[in-house]
């Protein structure tokens, strides 16, 4: 089976492929189409945008769609950026200013009320069949500055609830074991694996 990754973002597309290796499933990225179609994320909810991504991508391309949708949650921001984590900055999705504005919201807050968690929705998208919808969530705190050169967006500045590594310091394994997104493929892969048996 052939399944597309709705993501431009490699950050995510190594982590859906690490996460969802499974024999007989081979992922194909936007690197491997001529063209690609555009997807505004108009919905209202992570459910909403994951949909519309891999519904998009499968559509237009006529082959089963995979997507995510993600984002940080911070409490003392009443749930901001939430699904507007990659463009809270500005449209450009610039990941080191969005954690500086994120550092500069919070710079009055202490740490101990600095509880986030991280979301992420994953859809996968076939053609005349409903989406299939699996969620995760990771608890931690947002730390004053960034450490860690690994992962993405906002991982340097993520520290996960009983760790002292930010997510940009663990290894990927280590970051799917507990992330947001690990725990939502970990579900999407048994959706998978039931769909290669049912297709013998
Ligand atoms: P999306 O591409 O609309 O799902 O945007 C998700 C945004 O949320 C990313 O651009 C990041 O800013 C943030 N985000 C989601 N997942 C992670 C993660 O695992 N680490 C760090 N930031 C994340």
């Amino acid at each position: 089976m052939q399944i597309v990754i709705a993501s431009r973002n490699p950050g995510k597309i190594k982590e859906v492929t690490e996460a969802l290796f499974i024999p007989g499933i081979e992922f194909k990225t936007f690197e491997d189409f001529e063209t690609w179609p555009s997807l505004s994320e108009t919905g209202k909810s992570f459910e909403e945008n994951a949909v519309i991504k891999a519904r998009g991508v499968a559509d237009f391309l006529g082959m089963p769609g995979i997507a995510d949708d993600s984002g940080l949650l911070v409490d003392a921001l009443g749930g901001r950026p939430g699904i507007f984590s990659s463009r809270y900055a500005g449209p450009e999705g610039d990941s080191r200013a969005n954690i500086r504005l994120l550092l500069k919201e919070l710079k009055d807050v202490p740490l101990k009320d600095r509880k986030a968690r991280f979301v992420c929705v994953v859809a996968l998208a076939m053609a005349g069949e409903e989406v299939r919808l699996a969620r995760g969530e990771c608890e931690g705190t947002i730390l004053t500055e960034p450490r860690g050169k690994g992962g993405f967006g906002y991982d340097p500045v993520f520290l996960p609830s009983g760790f002292d590594r930010t997510m940009a310091e663990l290894s990927l394994q280590e970051k799917n074991s507990i992330s947001h997104r690990g725990k939502a493929l970990a579900q999407m892969r048994i959706v998978l694996e039931r769909l290669l048996q049912s297709q013998g």
